[in-house]
């Protein structure tokens, strides 16, 4: 039931007719619950507090589908415009990003030259830049921009997703770069020939990527809101004396509020992310494929409507 409820979501966030009538129609079926307002502006509050509470923060300006040069420049225009906002404001931010918005399913100089022009605006301010992983077909091609620009511009980071059967190799590819990498199981649809596909092979991979990361070094951003992944890395930095600073804890918007706050007040970083944007309908169904509980409030949000 399960897995049939979450390939119906995953099938809903790629649905480009539904994606229309969800915008045209403005519904937002709760997901003003996961998600910072339809603009910059609207999520500038919702970080004060966030901040005020004690967790950092990246925003994600929702977009994909992009196919059109002109949209994906100003994709790049609204990414400048925050990153200058979070500085004006003095908002502690982050900002994340995915290439398809770039023009990456348009050419490969495009997406270099847009993301060039964010990653100069973020180094004036010192803001850390994360490129967001989407599906495997594009896993190859955003971890070569990302080692090519990562040279350039220290304040870059990416993703690894343990589901699929290529990260083991793409860490080590990555090691010589000091990558800066947030760890994720991975929410796409994906073919049991790149990825795993039973759950408990997912979680162990993601416990061995972290140590892998963490071990070598590098800055790790663990995203997660399982207990039992926040357990073991806090057991893991433990024995292995690896200082706080060295890693963080990442979670979504909305997700395990009470668990943000109990590891703040543990001493950890934690970072929460914050999509915002008109473009939401994607972003919302992986998130009811990943929860099914998550329908709970969906359903609660239609009918206050
Ligand atoms: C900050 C952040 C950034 C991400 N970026 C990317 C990305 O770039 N690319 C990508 O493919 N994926 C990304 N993801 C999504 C990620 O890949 C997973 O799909 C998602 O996080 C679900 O996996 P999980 O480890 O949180 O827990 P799951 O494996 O979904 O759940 C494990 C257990 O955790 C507990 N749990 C999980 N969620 C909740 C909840 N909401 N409330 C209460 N308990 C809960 C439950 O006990 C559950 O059984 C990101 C996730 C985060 C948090």
């Amino acid at each position: 039931m399960e897995a049939i409820s979450k390939n119906f979501f995953l099938y809903l966030s790629n649905n480009k007719l539904l994606d229309r009538f969800a915008k045209r129609f403005g519904a937002k079926f709760g997901a003003d619950k996961i998600v910072g307002g339809e603009t910059f502006t609207h999520a500038i509050p919702i970080i004060q507090q966030l901040n005020h509470d004690g967790l950092e923060v990246t925003v994600d300006h929702l977009g994909e589908f992009v196919d059109c040069e002109e949209e994906s420049r100003d994709r790049a225009g609204e990414c400048i415009r925050t990153i200058q906002q979070i500085a004006s404001g003095g908002l502690r931010s982050e900002v994340s990003l995915k290439l398809t918005s770039l023009g990456l399913d348009i050419s490969r100089d495009l997406v270099i030259e847009n993301l060039s022009l964010i990653l100069k605006e973020a180094e004036k301010h010192e803001i850390t830049v994360t490129i967001d992983m989407e599906d495997s077909s594009r896993c190859g091609e955003t971890l070569d921009i990302y080692r090519e620009l990562k040279e350039k511009y220290p304040n870059l980071g990416t993703v690894v997703q343990s589901y699929l059967y290529r990260s083991d190799e793409d860490l080590d590819a990555l090691n010589d770069c000091d990558p800066y990498l947030r760890l994720v199981k991975g929410a796409y649809k994906e073919s049991p020939k790149v990825a795993f596909s039973e759950k408990k092979l997912v979680d162990d991979n993601l416990k061995h990527l972290i140590k892998k990361n963490l071990l070598n070094g590098h800055y790790t951003a663990v995203a997660s809101h399982d207990d039992r992944i926040v357990e073991y890395t806090k057991a893991l930095a433990e024995e292995h004396s690896i200082p706080r600073e060295q890693f963080e804890f990442q979670m979504l918007y909305g997700m395990r509020n009470q668990m943000q706050k109990d590891l703040v007040e543990e001493g950890y970083k934690v970072r929460v992310y914050l999509p915002y944007g008109e473009d939401w309908y994607g972003y919302f169904m992986r998130r009811l494929a990943e929860r099914p509980a998550n329908i709970a409030f969906a359903v609660k949000g239609i009918f206050s409507k």
